[in-house]
């Protein structure tokens, strides 16, 4: 991760095409409407596409699905700009103007894919098989479907000129997968003309739910997330000759640490975010929990409570900050006593938590000030609020075209790029708008990822109705 921390630009390539030519507005008493098949099959055939552009992270070359985007863009005759932040890491945007009376919309993807292991998939992973019912390939989850359902609702809203009362923005960045720094972090910084007069963000994060049949259950919406405090804990001491041991060697005085760390439980903490996850959540859990989650405050008092929470890990996580220890290194040779040892641990940190208070927390629970705490990345925590616009569009079309289905907040016990724009006071909602099941999810990141093809489909459908309600003149 170290590598995050040195920023480099050095090269930028700007492709700009003169403006199309004004199309005849749309009156804005009518309602557009796409032609849903035309579109669900384009959305299909766009994926598999963009699937085969190997964007895998490292090293990313995502200048390449840049270029890609930058084909469709200039095929519609809508103009973008295309940066590179390092050689290979593009990020696109493209922008539609509206009125201006109201802050912009972004619609903001990652081009970057993590890894596969070939050995362990069924199909090739970047050849964008449709095979019983799902569009099979790394991305098609996390986060290329998305990245296409964004790109098709931008171009319908340009096709079918529909007028706006905010511009819409949409950018596809680099190196999520691997902190954001030469993707949204560095466009936040090098490119802030890409996001002039943004209000509101939606991109990846929180998840949406089917049961078992494919039915939707529910759909997240993130306003909020863990924030990671990864550290380096540094123990120092005298080295020699390992026949004779030092007490107080540098590997002695980590162990110590780390055991601290080990056996200490922090303490459970109900911030206002996560207690409406949990009440949002409540009514899709089984019982126990449905009554516990409902009454949350009551259940935290019982004397059991921590050891019920144990049993649900994804629970607990939102209701305390966490520590897990991922990195051990000390001598490379088995007779000598190193005069440096190291650990590294990730922890995440509940929304309102800042990184000097955590170090401190640390510091007291290990109890021995020479061993020093470097802070490898970390940012400031930022919540968004629920009560905008925005949470109203996509509560009122979710209600429009899934009844029966649920609209939820959640805090992702991970992260996304959206604390770089939260950072700037701009609403940043994590919003899939497709459902799948949890056997489904439990594939992102890991081998034959693949994604529903009519939730998928759904989705557009259920995109566009968010951004356009959210976004048209009216
Ligand atoms: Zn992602």
């Amino acid at each position: 991760m170290r590598r995050l921390i040195s920023l480099c630009s050095f090269f930028v390539l700007i492709a700009l095409l003169p403006l199309a030519p004004p199309a005849p507005a749309q009156s804005a008493a009518s309602a557009a409407s796409p032609d849903w098949q035309t579109l669900q099959s384009e959305a299909v055939q766009k994926l598999a596409a963009y699937i085969a552009v190997n964007t895998t992270d490292p090293p990313g070359n995502e200048i390449l699905a840049a270029q890609w985007y930058a084909k469709i863009f200039q095929a519609e005759r809508i103009p973008f700009e295309i940066a590179e932040s390092a050689p290979g890491r593009g990020n696109i945007v493209a922008r539609l103007k509206g009125s201006g009376s109201l802050p912009a919309l972004i619609l903001l993807n990652h081009m970057d894919v993590v890894p596969v292991s070939r050995q362990f998939w069924t199909v090739d992973p970047f050849a964008g098989l449709v095979r019983d019912g799902y569009l099979w390939g790394r991305g098609s989850l996390d986060m290329k479907s998305l990245g296409i359902l964004q790109l098709l609702t931008f171009l319908e809203l340009h096709r079918l000129h529909v007028p706006l009362r905010r511009d819409v923005i949409f950018v596809g960045t680099a190196d999520e997968e691997a902190g954001g720094n030469f993707g949204a972090g560095w466009v936040v910084t090098n490119r802030p003309h890409w996001l002039t007069g943004a209000g509101f963000v939606l991109t990846e994060g929180a998840g949406s739910r089917a049961d078992a049949s494919g039915k939707p259950i529910y759909f997240g919406v993130g306003p909020t997330e863990k924030t990671p405090a990864w550290l380096e804990l540094v123990a120092t001491g005298r080295s020699g000759h390992a026949s004779i041991p030092i007490s107080n060697s540098a590997p002695n005085q980590l162990v110590t640490a780390l055991e601290h760390l080990r056996q200490y439980r922090p303490p459970l903490e109900l911030t206002p975010p996560v207690e409406a996850m949990l009440r949002t959540h409540a009514p899709y859990e089984p019982e126990p929990w449905r009554s516990r989650l409902l009454n949350i405050k009551n259940f935290l008092a019982q004397p059991d409570a921590y050891a019920e929470l144990q049993k649900r890990p994804d629970i607990l996580a939102r209701l305390t900050n966490t520590i897990s220890v991922t990195g051990l290194t000390g001598s490379n040779k088995i007779n000598i006593i190193p005069p440096d040892a190291r650990a590294e641990l990730d922890c995440r940190l509940l929304p309102g938590w800042t990184i000097d208070r955590w170090v401190a927390q640390v510091r007291g629970i290990i109890n021995n000030p020479s061993i020093k705490i470097n802070v490898i990345l970390n940012f400031p925590p930022a919540t968004s609020s629920t009560d905008t616009p925005l949470f109203a569009s996509i509560e009122k079309a979710v209600h429009a075209l899934d009844p029966g289905a649920g609209v939820v907040q959640t805090v992702d016990a991970g992260f996304t790029d959206s604390h770089f724009f939260r950072d700037k006071g701009i609403i940043s909602y994590g919003f899939e708008p497709f459902t799948v099941t949890r056997e489904d999810d439990e594939r992102v990141h890991g081998d034959n990822e693949r994604i529903p093809v009519k939730n998928y489909q759904d989705g557009m459908h259920l995109l566009w109705s968010v951004v356009y309600d959210f976004v048209r003149a009216q």
